[in-house]
């Protein structure tokens, strides 16, 4: 594959709009968000602009969408610049980090959100449905982790812009608890990230770099309109949320922007579920 080329960054020609966040927690901090041209991704790029981050937008195949979320991210008065990069290749990993330096002279924040679902039942389930969930949600952020935490070592701690030398938030899943069968691979690889995200948050706490994790539910993004877009399957998916409404990426957004920011400075190493009660065992509900 060629090595992949990106965008040029625009300063922001107009004002912040009135919905960006007053807050700025992540002032001059930059932030990179794979799988940025889409549903949770995307929300969560522009959730991290409207805290005053510039943002590296990672795509895989849909530039020009990726184009727009950039624009979004401007309007708050941030840079942004799109890069595109398979997480799943080493070699295009390695460039998207190298352009971000070079961009933005430094990295502090790394949201691998990037992921696939290709579901089966598991007698037909194939070696690549298997390799492919793998590749990407789980051999992704392991590759874009250890580009991050080498940078954040070699930058260490920058006082005027956070007390953690670098923060990774991993998206995962109710899923890398609640077993789920037909997602047999969906499922283990987002178990999987779990403790790859345990494991990575023990061994880099004393260099000040922070990892967590955000299990979002039922979210209304493309990776799951089927679960959502009749009335049938909307109904029968409501069964399973005890507030009994679907997620919106927003929401996702702003868990993502408080975990990156040093309000959760002594949050380390957890899973926060956004799944409005997904994991509480709704069909205990009504007493069992
Ligand atoms: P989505 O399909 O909109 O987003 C997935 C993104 O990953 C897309 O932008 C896609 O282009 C990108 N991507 C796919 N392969 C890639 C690769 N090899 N390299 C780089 N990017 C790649 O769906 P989403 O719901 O926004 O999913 C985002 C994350 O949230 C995923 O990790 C998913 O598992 C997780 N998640 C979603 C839900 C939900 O209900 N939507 C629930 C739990 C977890």
């Amino acid at each position: 594959m060629s090595p992949p080329t990106a965008s040029t960054p625009q300063p922001s020609a107009e004002p912040p709009p009135p919905s960006c966040h007053a807050l700025k927690l992540l002032k001059d901090q930059t932030a990179l968000v794979t799988g940025a041209s889409s549903g949770i991704g995307r929300a969560i790029a522009i959730a991290l602009g409207q805290a005053g981050a510039n943002v590296v937008i990672n795509f895989f195949g849909q530039p020009d969408k990726a184009l727009e979320v950039a624009e979004e991210v401007r309007r708050c008065g941030t840079r942004a610049i799109t890069v595109p990069a398979d997480v799943s290749d080493p070699q295009q990993v390695r460039v998207m980090f190298e352009r971000t330096v070079d961009e933005f002279g430094g990295l502090d924040i790394l949201v691998n959100n990037a992921g696939v679902q290709l579901d089966a039942a598991f007698e037909d389930l194939t070696l690549h449905q298997w390799q492919r969930v793998m590749d990407v949600n789980l051999t992704g952020p392991f590759l874009c982790a250890q580009e991050a935490v080498r940078l954040f070592t070699k930058q260490g701690v920058k006082p005027a812009l956070s007390c953690a030398a670098g923060k990774i938030i991993c998206i995962s899943s109710v899923h890398e608890v609640i077993p789920w069968a037909g997602h047999v691979n969906y499922a283990a690889s987002k178990g999987g990230l779990m403790l790859l995200m345990k494991s990575l948050a023990q061994e880099v706490a004393p260099r000040r770099i922070r990892v967590n994790s955000i299990a979002p539910g039922a979210i209304r993004t493309p990776i799951n309109t089927a679960a959502w877009s009749t009335r049938e399957a909307c109904n029968d998916l409501l069964k399973l949320i005890p507030q009994k409404r679907i997620g919106e990426a927003e929401e996702i957004g702003r868990a993502a922007v408080w975990l990156a920011s040093d309000q959760s400075d002594y949050v380390h190493g957890i899973t926060l579920f956004v799944d409005g009660g997904m994991t509480l065992y709704p069909g205990f509900e009504t007493g069992g």
